[in-house]
């Protein structure tokens, strides 16, 4: 587990954005639920905080890199620099629970490892203070209800509880990913959705019908990968010009979004209703800028988007001499 901050802003908290930033945000500007309501909710995975999607912070795999005593004293300095952060700029912190890599719903004993892990984790976000919590990457839906229900006994906080799926269109113990996210929602999950594994080509019909199968708000974090239906997740592909070996996790460049991609993504979830969009393992932050900017939004870091009017051959700067802008199409 570790922290992450959300870009959450509002007109109001636009303007702050581009000016001076308060140094403490007003208690209603911390609620996941009355920003959604306004408007979409920008993730800033791929940003600031990767820890968690790198994987480290988490019980399992520190003791598989033999670091389980860094367990603790890594997660309580993630939760502080995410509040610090956040704090500083108006935007929302949240805890984090992921897959733990050792649910396994024939073990009871795997079950008990999982509940006080979920338990664990909770107790530390609480004493953070994070505004809400974000449980992702869940394979198993007997997982996701349990990662809620810890977070649902030992916080007030509201919970995102968002699914990876991987080839397969079920979770790991047989549910359609609108099925689980139903079953989420009746649990009391706010938010419900789907995040990592897919990219946004073959993320987006999943959605489709998670849209139609819940009421309450939906998250959607694709991975920025041009996925396929017949490699429908970024451990699926394959690279032609490699003897079509596995190109995850490090040969996965020919593979990326382009920004364009992410843009249209974003767009074409918000007209489905979905309001908490981000981008996950493998973003830049020029996906997160332009997921920002697809909704209208001008974040700090949009005085890095490219500025075409004064390229040398396609600028329509008048400076530009017509020598070069009339050689633009032998570019
Ligand atoms: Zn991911």
């Amino acid at each position: 587990m570790a922290a992450k901050k959300a870009i959450a802003r509002s007109k109001s908290s636009d303007k702050t954005a581009r000016g001076a930033l308060p140094a403490k945000v007003r208690r209603d500007e911390r609620d996941l639920l009355a920003r959604l309501a306004r408007g979409a909710v920008i993730c800033a995975e791929g940003y600031v905080f990767e820890l968690e999607r790198r994987g480290y912070l988490q019980a399992e795999k520190l003791r598989v890199i033999g670091r389980e005593k860094d367990l603790v004293p890594m997660n309580r300095a993630a939760l502080k620099i995410a509040r610090s952060v956040a704090r500083k700029t108006g935007t929302l912190f949240a805890g984090d629970l992921c897959n733990t890599n050792i649910y396994d719903p024939a073990d009871k004993s795997s079950i008990k490892e999982v509940e006080r892990i979920f338990v664990e984790q909770v107790g530390w976000a609480v004493e953070a203070g994070v505004d809400y919590f974000v449980a992702e990457t869940l394979g198993w839906a007997g997982e996701a209800l349990m990662a809620l229900d810890a977070i649902r006994k030992y916080s007030k906080v509201p919970a995102v509880v968002t699914f990876a799926m991987h080839r397969e269109e079920l979770t790991r113990d047989g549910l359609t990913p609108a099925e689980a996210c139903q079953r989420l929602e009746a649990a009391g999950a706010d938010v419900v959705g789907l995040n990592c594994i897919r990219g946004p080509a073959t993320m987006m019909p999943l959605l489709k019908e998670i849209r139609k199968a819940v009421k309450c708000q939906l998250a959607a974090l694709p991975v920025p990968y041009r996925t396929t239906p017949s490699q429908p997740s970024f451990m699926a592909l394959t690279d032609t010009c490699c003897g079509n070996a596995r190109a995850f996790p490090v040969g996965l460049d020919p593979f990326v979004c382009t920004r364009e991609e992410i843009s249209g993504f974003g767009r074409e979830a918000f007209a489905l209703g979905i309001r908490y969009l981000g981008v996950c393992c493998g973003a830049g932050p020029h996906h997160i800028r332009a997921l920002a900017e697809s909704l209208g939004r001008h974040p700090l870091a949009s005085r890095y988007s490219a500025d075409m009017s004064k390229h040398a051959f396609f600028g329509t700067d008048k400076k530009i001499r017509k020598i070069q802008t009339e050689y633009r199409d032998k570019a």
